[in-house]
């Protein structure tokens, strides 16, 4: 199971319940994940320098994610914006029901909330349990070319593969 990190006991449990479920197939089925968490998810034509957003509406919430990103981003920016909508539901509350992330996954709200909905997109993209056995495949000293088979494996880029490994 993922590990209890800060971020992860943040999650209320219904929705941790919701998210363990998901997290043992790779890649992680995000699209899914947010539909069962109710969250509707918009490909979306948004300008150049917005990765992504998240929107209270009427009935739930939506997200939209810029379409002419890297599918490799698109996921990290939805697991970024699940990770809001896991955390920071009042935050997005106050910020008036909307929050827009740019493409450095600023919104407005403050640095340390981005800093957490980053660290926690990282554990549901690359899940503890998935890296641990990577660990105990390639060890620590992981090389190269494993780290890219598990950049393939995981649906993220090399470089979120790297950083996720060095945290
Ligand atoms: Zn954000």
């Amino acid at each position: 199971m993922t590990s209890a990190t800060r971020e992860w006991q943040k999650i209320n449990e219904t929705d941790r319940e919701t998210v363990a479920k998901h997290l043992n197939e790779l890649p992680v089925k995000l699209g899914a994940l947010a539909n069962d968490l109710g969250i509707d998810v918009k490909l979306s034509s948004l300008p150049l320098n917005i990765s992504g957003q998240i929107a209270k509406t009427a009935t739930g919430f939506e997200i939209k994610i810029n379409r002419h990103e890297s599918r490799q981003r698109q996921r990290f920016t939805l697991a970024h914006e699940i990770a809001h909508f896991l955390i920071h539901r009042d935050v997005i509350e106050r910020m008036g029901g909307t929050l827009t992330d740019n493409v450095l996954y600023r919104s407005g709200a403050s640095e340390s909330i981005e800093y957490e909905a980053n660290r926690l997109a990282s554990q549901i993209v690359m899940p503890e349990h998935a890296l641990k056995a990577a660990y105990l495949r390639f060890g620590e000293n992981i090389s190269e070319s494993a780290v890219e088979l598990l950049a393939e494996q995981f649906g993220v880029s090399k470089a979120a593969m790297e950083i996720r490994m060095a945290a």
